[in-house]
């Protein structure tokens, strides 16, 4: 035997497209080369095979090698084709059976010693070869993490030689997946918040309905506090979220997540750093928060034209991006918090607080936040900073929590039950559906549209609101109050 075929994967994104592994051992000057569009890590590659074949006390066939890496046109790079690269030249040599290798895949760098070292994005390929009921075999340092996908059958080893034991012996052990338990974040963990109960409420509407929620208020009020006590009423996280946010996560080289995921990235974060990008088309932040939070704090002194690129995923819960090898396409369903201050000092319109700032230049801070983006926040809050007396009183208790996500889950329900989604998600035809209202409070709603000339588009955010807002009381149709709490919520930056 001269040929031999073993299996891999490439990673693009979190696609992980099949690669044949190919070796063929042909008379002539002793060589070795690898075709098939390798980048300059997988070239290398070629030396690391080389002397983790010989420290293991394998033969190095003295003979022209030619290993490719098959279709062609697909890129490859990192260091996983080295373990199939070096089973290929072992079957093709004959110092392994090639029936060891069938319907296998194989991942891997390998260190010079023939250590088996571990790679990125390993996780969406053992997603991959599980659909194609394939077994996987891959360095023991990662093997744990792979329990995350349904169903897979893995085997873990330290090195070569291992890897090769394994093979050999008459059955390949593999690790017993177990389904992943559901997190216990929301009950630990919750942050206490002393006061601001209008803000509170707030988060309360938006963990109810999945809503977009910006706050404003001066420095100091609680913004970050109160954003990072959202994550722990959502509901418990769906495993194929947890899967789908641990394998952007794995891309990145990142330990999976468990629970809700809550971001909260720098404001002078670049589009790559927000959106994902480089050369390989990275994830970023707004994948990372995927089925969580992610906070915008100082929402104005964000680069307006990087704030610009949230509206792709902000509309469809995903990211794609475009790039000469490909379009990369990765999950980015978040709940937005954006907080900022209501003038550079921050003090503007604050009771008993002096603002230093010129009207000018107030109306510019606030025109940096472009429409769109606006349009897209249901819920404006402003927040009074919290006198010191309030920061002293008793805290928020454990049992006030518990009572409070109960309400929120039973609104929750309320929704799925009636809808199939959350209130946030409503289409404008859903909305008017979903909203009845008596005759009496139709009219007061439609002469209070005219009297604050509301647009169509906040006459939609004010009954998506509302309608939240009556899921939490349980109540079938809109009353008065549940609508004037909505209209409260309004934007204060929008006409
Ligand atoms: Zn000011």
């Amino acid at each position: 035997m001269s040929h031999a075929i073993v299996l891999s994967r490439a990673g693009i994104g979190l696609k992980a497209p099949l690669v044949k592994v190919e070796a063929h051992l042909s008379n002539g000057l002793p060589a070795f080369s690898v075709v098939g569009l390798p980048e300059s890590s997988v070239r290398e590659s070629r030396e690391r095979v080389r002397s983790a074949l010989i420290c293991s006390h394998f033969k190095w066939p003295d003979r022209r090698i030619t290993v490719s890496l098959a279709p062609a046109e697909l890129p490859k790079s990192g260091g996983r084709f080295d373990l199939p690269i070096a089973l290929a030249i072992l079957v093709a040599s004959g110092q392994l059976s090639a029936d060891t290798v069938v319907n296998r895949e194989f991942f891997g760098e390998l260190g010079l010693d023939g250590a088996l070292r571990h790679c990125r994005g390993l996780l969406s390929a053992v997603r991959a070869a599980t659909l194609d009921q394939r077994a996987v075999i891959l360095p023991a340092e990662q093997a744990t993490k792979m329990a995350l996908v349904p169903g897979s059958r893995v085997a873990a080893a330290s090195d070569l030689l291992s890897v090769c034991g394994l093979l050999k012996s008459e059955k390949l052990v593999t690790i017993a997946v177990k389904a992943s338990t559901p997190s216990t974040q929301r009950h630990t963990d919750t942050p206490k918040i002393t006061g601001q109960d209008v803000a509170k409420r707030c988060l309360e509407i938006a963990a109810a309905g999945g809503h977009h929620l910006l706050m404003i208020g001066p420095p100091g009020a609680g913004k970050t506090l109160l954003a990072a006590s959202l994550p722990p009423l959502m509901e418990d996280p769906q495993p194929s979220d947890e899967l789908e946010l641990s394998l952007v996560r794995d891309l990145l080289g990142l330990e999976p997540n468990r629970g809700r995921p809550f971001r909260a990235p720098h404001h002078n974060t670049t589009a790559a750093g927000l959106i994902g990008g480089g050369v390989n088309a990275t994830p970023g932040e707004v994948s990372l928060a995927h089925g969580g939070v992610l906070f915008l704090d100082e929402l104005p002194e964000f680069n307006r034209a990087v704030l610009d690129l949230l509206r792709q995923p902000l509309e469809s819960g995903h990211i794609s991006l475009n790039r000469a090898k490909g379009t990369y396409c990765y999950p980015a369903r978040f709940q937005l918090i954006a907080a900022m201050n209501p003038c550079p000092c921050g003090f503007a319109g604050i009771q008993n607080e002096r603002c230093r700032c010129k009207p000018d230049v107030v109306s510019r801070y606030q025109g940096r936040l472009s429409g769109p983006l606006l349009d897209r926040i249901d819920l404006h809050v402003s927040l009074e900073r919290q006198p010191a007396a309030m920061l002293l009183q008793s805290q928020e208790t454990d049992s006030d929590a518990q009572g409070l996500r109960g309400t929120i889950d039973k609104a929750r329900q309320y929704q799925y039950a009636r809808q199939h989604c959350l209130n946030a998600a409503l289409t404008h035809t859903q909305l008017l559906q979903v909203c009845p209202m008596e005759t009496a409070v139709r009219h007061w709603f439609e002469e209070a549209c005219d009297h604050l000339r509301l647009s169509g588009r906040g006459i939609h955010k004010t009954l998506r609101v509302a309608r939240s807002v009556a899921d939490l009381a349980q109540a079938p149709s809109l009353s008065e109050v549940a609508l004037l709490e909505a209209i409260g919520y309004r934007s204060k930056l929008l006409p």
